[in-house]
C-alpha cells in the first residue's frame, strides 16, 4: 500500500499543475482530446470563478473528460500543513508544503473592507537581507506561475464561503519577486484575466529588494501594478551591511531607477523602511531619507522591525516611529506607519517556514 501511494505521489508530482496553464493552452489540450473549446472555457470558469479544486466538481463535463483531466493535470500543488490565526482572528497565516517538500507561506489580512493576501514568489530567498527570516534560510527555488496563482485561489475559495472576496494581493511573502520576474508577472496576468478571476492590476503590489535592471524593465512595461522598494537605509555602508544586494545596486542607482519608474509610468512608488532601534530610526535618518527622495512621486511605509531569531536588532518604539513619520511629513514626504498585524502568529516574512525548519 505504502509503495503504491509512493509511486502515485511521484506520478502526481510530474503532472502539470492546472494553474500553470493559460486558457489558450487549456483549449489546445481540449482540442487534442477532440473536445470543443467551450468546454475548456467551462473549466476556466470553474477554476477561476468557482475556485473548484477537484475534477469531480466539474459536473457539467462528461465523466470521461473529467477522468482525462484528472489523469493529465494536478489540481493542487499546495498542501496546507500549518495554519495560525492571530488572537483577533483577522490575520490568518498558512504554511504550505510543495510537491518537492519545500515550504512557503501566504497570509490573509482582514482590515475593514479589505481582504489582502500576502503571497510568496520563491521558496526561500537568495538576497540574504540579515534581518529577514526568509533571507536567513537561503534560496530553495523559484515558484512556478501556478504555484503563485494557487496561493490566491486557496484563500479566494475560503473567502467565497463567507461571501467575501480577495481585494488586494501583495507579493511580499517569501522570496524576491524580481528574481522570479517572468513567473510572478505571468501569475498576475493570469489572475487579471478578464475571462478568469478579473483581479485588476491596481490591486497588486510587488515589493522588490531593489534589483535595478528589473525595476527598469518593469517601468517600461507601464503596468498598473503597484511597486514598492525595500530601502531601509539612505546610507550605502549601512544598507550594504543589512542588504548585501546594495553592493551590486547601490542607493544612487536604485533611486535613479525609481525616479525613472515614476516618470515613465506616472505612478507613485512606495519605499519600505523597517524601523530598527538605534540603527535607522532617528530624526537624522528621517532627514537623510527625505533628502534622498525630494521631489519624487513617492510614499514611505515605515514598519517596526519584526524581530527574528538570527538578527539582534530590535523594533523601534511607537514614539520613535511616530517621530520618524512626523519628520518625514514635515519635510513634505507622505509617510505612514504600518501596523504589525498578527505579530502573535509570526506574520513577518518567512518566519513560520523558518521556524518549521529549526
Ligand atoms: N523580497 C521582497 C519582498 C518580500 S519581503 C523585498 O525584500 O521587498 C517584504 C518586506 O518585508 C520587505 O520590505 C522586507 O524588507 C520586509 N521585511 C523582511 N523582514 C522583515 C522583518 N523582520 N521586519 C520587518 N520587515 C521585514
Ligand atoms: Fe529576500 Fe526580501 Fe527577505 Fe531580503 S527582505 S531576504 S529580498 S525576502
Amino acid at each position: 500500500m505504502t509503495e503504491k501511494h509512493g509511486i502515485q505521489g511521484a506520478v502526481d508530482s510530474q503532472k502539470l499543475l492546472i494553474y500553470d496553464l493559460s486558457l489558450e493552452q487549456l483549449k489546445a489540450q481540449f482540442a487534442e482530446w477532440g473536445q470543443p473549446a467551450y468546454r475548456a472555457a467551462q473549466v476556466w470558469q470553474g477554476l477561476y470563478h468557482q475556485f473548484w479544486g477537484d475534477p469531480s466538481q466539474f459536473s457539467s463535463l462528461p465523466a470521461d473528460v473529467r477522468a482525462r483531466m484528472a489523469d493529465a493535470f494536478r489540481f493542487s500543488a499546495l498542501t496546507p500543513i500549518k495554519k495560525l490565526a492571530s488572537s483577533d482572528g483577522e490575520t490568518v497565516k498558512t504554511l504550505f508544503q510543495l510537491p518537492d517538500g519545500k515550504s512557503i507561506e501566504a497570509v490573509l489580512m482582514r482590515y475593514e473592507h479589505r481582504r489582502t493576501l500576502c503571497i510568496s514568489s520563491q521558496a526561500g530567498c537568495a538576497m540574504g537581507c540579515v534581518f529577514c527570516a526568509t533571507g536567513q534560510m537561503g534560496f530553495k527555488r523559484n515558484l512556478s506561475q501556478g504555484e503563485i496563482v494557487e496561493q490566491v485561489i486557496y484563500y479566494a475559495r475560503q473567502l467565497k464561503e463567507t461571501d467575501e472576496h480577495v481585494s488586494n494581493v501583495v507579493v511580499m511573502g517569501m522570496g524576491e519577486p524580481f528574481h522570479n520576474y517572468d513567473n510572478t508577472l505571468a501569475a498576475i496576468d493570469l489572475l487579471n484575466d478578464p475571462q478568469g478571476m478579473k483581479l485588476g492590476e491596481r490591486r497588486f503590489t510587488i515589493s522588490t529588494v531593489g534589483l535595478v535592471p528589473m525595476i527598469r524593465k518593469f517601468a517600461k512595461e507601464k503596468r498598473q501594478v503597484n511597486l514598492a522598494i525595500s530601502l531601509h537605509s539612505a546610507d550605502d555602508e549601512l544598507r550594504t551591511s543589512m542588504m548585501p544586494v546594495n553592493k551590486k545596486y547601490p542607493i544612487e542607482d536604485l533611486i535613479a531607477a525609481a525616479r525613472e519608474y515614476t516618470e515613465l509610468t506616472g505612478r507613485r512608488v512606495t519605499f519600505e523602511w523597517a524601523l530598527i532601534q538605534d540603527v535607522n530610526d532617528s530624526i537624522e535618518h528621517a532627514a537623510a531619507l527625505a533628502n534622498l527622495l525630494r521631489g519624487m512621486l513617492c510614499h514611505v511605509n515605515v514598519i517596526p522591525l519584526n524581530p527574528t531569531r538570527k538578527y539582534a536588532g530590535k523594533a523601534t518604539t511607537r514614539q520613535r516611529a511616530q517621530a520618524f513619520q512626523a519628520e518625514m511629513e514635515r519635510r513634505g514626504i507622505p509617510c505612514s506607519i504600518r501596523i504589525r498585524r498578527g505579530i502573535d502568529i509570526q506574520a513577518g516574512c518567512g518566519q513560520l517556514a523558518s521556524e518549521e525548519k529549526a
